[in-house]
């Protein structure tokens, strides 16, 4: 079948790769030329792992091409896949611009046949207003299909997803969207346009609502001198409960759960529902961000002139989306406050300097970064951090020597005996990340 997958981002990629492997004609299209350069010359303009060989194979096999919408003469085909982008606008709503523009460009092009599948998380709702307006006089079928895949592990998801969610009122175009997954073994949930694009972000404000709560419990585990490792793991024995997302820490982050539980909140708003619980999930990983600041202050006081070596970039490891990552956002609080701040990320290179305050110094690798440093702050659990020499390092960096671990990602014990202090998020270390006055910062706005 032909597919014309508009948006060639971390979801359009995939699906067009995951597609293309699978045997349909895809077209792939985007408004970006460097991008689509980077595709056609056979690499990627971002880091997921296993992707660009499935670029490959499609390119190779003759059933990938890659084209800017200005390019394109021939017909979209069957099958036109929406994977553009669904940004927070700056009341925490979902600006759908990218998508209305998609859309604008399918009907323009081919009003008069295909189904569009949208796979960009659109607020509920969405998908049915579409359908009455922009859509109406044309032959054209909405679906929706919301993607769950998750960055870093893209490939693998997109390959052997948990669901396929389907949601649709016409029964033909619903078995269309059905044969695109033909020979991925898993459940098919078919349900109508709007419960569709709730699941999505059902799923995505439950997730982060896991993490504020188990967030919640280690601040209270530092206050009373509890372990949130045992608890979690306590927790996570009881199968109703599980132990995904329970990582205590400083707070999600990336190009999903932030702006999706705003829209949430937002889409309530709208509709004359105030979502209480979604409100605190957000104020409470607001908070979760600032931890390291709190806790060196309260040792240090104000940090002008302390170097602070910040460990990772990325919003999570194995991706280098810096998407609202928290990193970003405790750089800039500890610049606000007189630290020198060096950062490494072993996959974010020159892109942090891009997005990072001019005085602050993006490093090469650990040991430039660890060298000096009066106070490390984990942010991100890459493998490299967690299997680093510690040992070695410590000496590489000056005293008061303090770690703070951002995601509990390393052994306390360890860390101590290498001869720094260690601080965790609800490991018991007694008050020291309790907030005092911070320098006013805000959040940043997504990128
Ligand atoms: P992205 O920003 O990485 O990619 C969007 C792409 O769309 C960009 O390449 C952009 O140039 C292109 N684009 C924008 N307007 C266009 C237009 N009018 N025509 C053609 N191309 C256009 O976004 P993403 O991370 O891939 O996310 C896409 C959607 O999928 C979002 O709604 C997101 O919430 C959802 N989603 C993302 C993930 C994820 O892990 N990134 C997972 C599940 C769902």
């Amino acid at each position: 079948m032909k597919v014309t997958v508009i948006g060639l981002g971390y979801v359009g990629s995939v699906a067009a790769a995951g597609l293309s492997t699978a045997g349909h004609d895809v077209l792939g299209v985007d408004v970006d030329h460097a991008k689509l350069d980077m595709y056609r010359n056979g690499s990627l303009p971002f880091y997921e792992p296993g992707l660009l060989k499935l670029v490959d194979a499609g390119v190779v096999a003759g059933k990938l091409r890659f084209l800017h919408v200005d390019e394109v003469t021939e017909s979209l085909g069957d099958v036109i896949l929406i994977a553009t982008g669904t940004p927070s606008s700056d009341m925490g709503a979902a600006d759908l611009g990218q998508v209305r523009s998609a859309i604008a460009w399918v009907t323009a092009k081919q009003p008069g046949h295909g189904i569009i599948v949208m796979k960009s998380t659109v607020p509920p709702g969405t998908g049915v207003r579409l359908s009455e307006t922009v859509l109406q006089g044309t032959r054209l079928t909405y679906v929706s299909n919301p993607e769950f895949l998750r960055e870093g592990r893209a490939v693998e998801d997109w390959c052997d997803p948990d669901r396929i969610v389907i949601g649709g009122t016409d029964d033909e175009a619903i078995d269309v969207v059905k044969t695109l997954y033909e020979g991925i073994d898993s459940p098919q949930l078919i349900t109508d346009i709007t419960s569709a694009e709730m699941m999505k972000y059902a799923s995505n404000a439950f997730l982060a609502t896991r993490i504020s709560f188990i967030n919640e419990i280690a601040a209270l585990c530092d206050r009373i001198g509890a372990t949130i490792d045992d608890v979690t793991r306590g927790m996570a024995g009881d199968p109703r409960i599980g132990s995904g997302f329970l990582g205590a820490g400083v707070g999600y982050g990336g190009s999903c759960f932030p702006k999706d539980v705003r829209a949430l909140d937002w889409l309530a708003l709208t509709n004359n529902h105030s979502f209480e619980l979604l409100k605190s999930v957000i104020t409470v990983n607001n908070r979760q961000r600032l931890l390291p600041l709190y806790a060196l202050r309260n040792r240090l006081g104000h940090l002008d002139g302390v170097t602070v070596g910040v460990l990772g970039l990325s919003f999570k490891p194995q991706t280098d989306d810096m998407r609202e990552a928290p990193a970003l956002d405790i750089i800039r609080a500890f610049v606000e406050d007189g630290a020198c701040v060096k950062t490494y990320d072993p996959v974010v290179l020159a892109a942090g300097e891009r997005v990072l305050p001019s005085d602050v110094r993006v490093t090469q690798d650990l040991d430039e970064c660890v060298e000096g440093a009066q106070a490390l702050v984990l942010m991100t659990e890459w493998p490299e951090f967690l299997e680093a020499d510690w040992e070695r390092l410590v000496e590489l960096t000056n005293p008061p020597r303090i770690f703070f671990d951002g995601r509990n990602a390393l052994d306390p014990a360890r860390i101590k005996r290498c001869g720094f202090e260690y601080i965790g998020v609800g490991r018991g270390t007694e008050n020291s990340n309790k907030p005092m006055g911070h320098p006013g910062m805000r959040p940043s706005s997504p990128a």
